[in-house]
């Protein structure tokens, strides 16, 4: 059993799409260890995507990231972090639709910003991302 960090992103709640990722993830044998729905501040979502400050897309990231709630899942299941992205597909919408139909982003993305969801891409990120939102979790 592996941990890893996903974000249900402003797009996909405001749509209300939440309902399906459960149903999908918990389909691809996810199980839901921890979960909290909240609104990022400006400084979260900054320091969160710190790595990405000076790409040409941070702003908007930031901006998008922080338009409304979003739900933080910490997910198990064997290879956790591995296969969430697969799951989850490409970053660009567009591509994942064409690349990846059956793909989350695909099936529940908008743009190449508002792509639906967040998955760690490895196991020292899934670390900090758990701790970013969860403060205190115990790895068992
Ligand atoms: P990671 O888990 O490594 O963060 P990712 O698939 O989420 O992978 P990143 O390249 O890390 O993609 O980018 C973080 C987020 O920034 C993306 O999920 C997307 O919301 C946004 N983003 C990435 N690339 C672009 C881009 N070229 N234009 C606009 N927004 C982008």
């Amino acid at each position: 059993k592996e941990y890893t960090f996903a974000i249900i992103k402003p797009d996909a709640v405001e749509a209300g799409h939440a309902d399906a990722i459960f149903a999908k993830l918990a389909e691809a044998g996810f199980r839901v260890a921890a979960q909290n729905e909240m609104t990022l501040s400006r400084e979260q979502a900054e320091a969160f995507y710190g790595e990405h400050k000076d790409k040409p897309f941070f702003e908007n990231l930031v901006t998008f990231m922080t338009s409304g709630p979003i739900k933080v899942l910490v997910l198990s299941a064997p290879d956790a972090i591995k296969a969430w992205r697969e799951l989850i597909g490409p970053t660009n919408t567009e591509i994942a639709r064409a690349d990846k139909p059956e793909s989350l982003r695909a099936l529940f993305g908008t743009d190449q910003t508002a792509n639906a969801l967040h998955g760690s891409d490895s196991s020292s990120s899934a670390m900090r991302e758990i701790n970013f939102f969860f403060d205190g979790w115990a790895y068992d």
